[in-house]
């Protein structure tokens, strides 16, 4: 790992050392490794965040989705430890909050997703008590299991916003874990478990989403669409919910309450000229070349894309943004192009999983010769075990 020197200048300059970050690095320097490459980031720990889903559910201890960031931070790229503040694009330079200028020939924006907590009152106050829990949250998921183990009956409700949110199965995958959870203790009949969803559906693609409303038949949960979490009253445990189609808002008293966040672009893209209409880094879709400047590429959560936000479209995002930056440096045309290849492993129950994969057009894109479509403890048994290794291994050395 190198020190900023005093030109503070790199042939390529990353925004975020998360998944996105450290896969476009770790591949890059694999592929030209003499490409001076720097990496803004202010976290000394990586997290392997799908994990967070079975950590909620006490399968697994939270620590094991941590690991120290300077043990990913490819050999020969500089680590500057700092967070991005400005983003000037017309000047090929980046400020840091800490009064670093930086310059680049070319730019990868990868500073992940913002999670807006304050945009629901009592939110932030509550997390963390009064059986108000989070699995997008390291520091609150195991909370998530306190309430689902100590939960003796009444309604456990759990919210999916109207935003984009990382990974659009999560808020489900813990709820189906809840029921299964509930069932084993015994105290499955005295809970109203609810499923309170802003969307109008419980899935986008029709192949996943016919087995979800089997499920959610079966386990009998009530699922409310078009209802979106508005406030929180922590001491009464109330919820106001907005009934979007019948433009209202109803109480709902609740015994335990998971809280997937409204989420949006980082306000630092927001407020640069890399931000499309929505706020997200403006790309074009299959090249994740920025449209207005050429130098600058953007990657996963952060990327203005119109497929679902996880880190198995990374890992297919990734090549594609080295090809084309490497490409751009050589000035020769960008031919690679990324799909909107997803995926979304739906976790239905302890051992338990529907394995979704689509891109773009919402073409089902399955990796296994069987329908994954099917909740099946194969695919379960991969989420677990074999995509952490993947992971931490494969992606973020660069080497899958
Ligand atoms: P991140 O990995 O979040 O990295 C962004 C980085 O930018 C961070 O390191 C952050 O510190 C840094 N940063 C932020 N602001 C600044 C700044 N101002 N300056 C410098 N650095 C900054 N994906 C799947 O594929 N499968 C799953 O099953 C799955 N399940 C999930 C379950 C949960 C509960 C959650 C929370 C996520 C899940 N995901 C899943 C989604 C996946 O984790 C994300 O899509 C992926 O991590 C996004 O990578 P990223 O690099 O875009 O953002």
């Amino acid at each position: 790992m190198n020190r900023l020197d005093r030109t503070n200048h790199f042939q390529v300059l990353i925004l975020g050392g998360g998944t996105a970050g450290i896969t476009v690095a770790a591949q890059l320097q694999r592929k030209r490794p003499k490409v001076q490459i720097g990496i803004v980031e202010p976290s000394t720990k990586h997290y392997y965040q799908p994990l967070w889903t079975l950590s909620g559910a006490g399968v697994f201890p939270k620590e094991q989705s941590e690991r120290d960031e300077s043990a990913f931070i490819p050999r020969d790229a500089t680590w500057v430890r700092e967070s991005v503040q400005d983003i000037l694009p017309g000047e090929n330079a980046i400020f840091t909050r800490e009064g670093t200028r930086i310059t680049y020939d070319f730019l990868i924006v990868a500073l992940g997703i913002q999670i807006d907590w304050d945009l629901i009152p009592g939110l932030r106050q509550g997390l963390g008590s009064q059986q108000i829990c989070s699995n997008y949250s390291y520091q609150h998921v195991d909370y998530t299991w306190e309430c689902i183990r100590g939960f003796s009956g009444g309604n456990a409700l759990f919210t999916m916003p109207n935003t984009a949110v990382k990974c659009g199965g999560a808020p489900q995958k813990i709820m189906y874990l809840a029921d299964d959870a509930m069932r084993k203790r015994g105290v499955r009949a005295k809970a109203n478990i609810i499923y309170a969803t802003a969307q109008p559906f419980l899935f986008a693609i029709e192949k996943y989403r016919t087995t979800l409303e089997q499920v959610v038949a079966r386990k009998k949960i009530d699922v409310r669409l078009r209802h979106n979490l508005r406030a929180i009253d922590p001491e009464k445990k109330t919820v106001e919910l907005d009934r979007i189609d019948i433009g209202d808002t109803v109480t709902l008293p609740f015994d335990l309450l998971h809280v997937t966040p409204p989420m949006s672009s980082p306000d630092v893209i927001k407020a640069s000229p890399l931000a499309n209409a929505s706020g997200w880094v403006e790309v074009d879709p299959f090249t994740l070349q920025s449209p207005k400047f050429p130098n600058v590429f953007g990657v996963g959560d952060c990327s203005g894309l119109p497929t679902s936000k996880t880190g198995a479209a990374i890992r297919k995002q990734a090549p594609v943004v080295v090809a084309n930056l490497i490409s751009a440096l050589e000035s020769k045309p960008l031919e690679a192009k990324y799909d909107g290849y997803t995926s979304c492993p739906i976790v239905t129950g302890y051992g338990r999983l529907v394995l979704a994969e689509f891109d773009y057009e919402g073409t089902p894109r399955e990796t296994f010769p069987i329908d994954q479509s099917k909740e099946r403890l194969s695919m379960y048994l991969l989420k677990a075990y074999a995509l952490p290794k993947l992971f931490w291994h494969g992606m973020l050395r660069g080497l899958a």
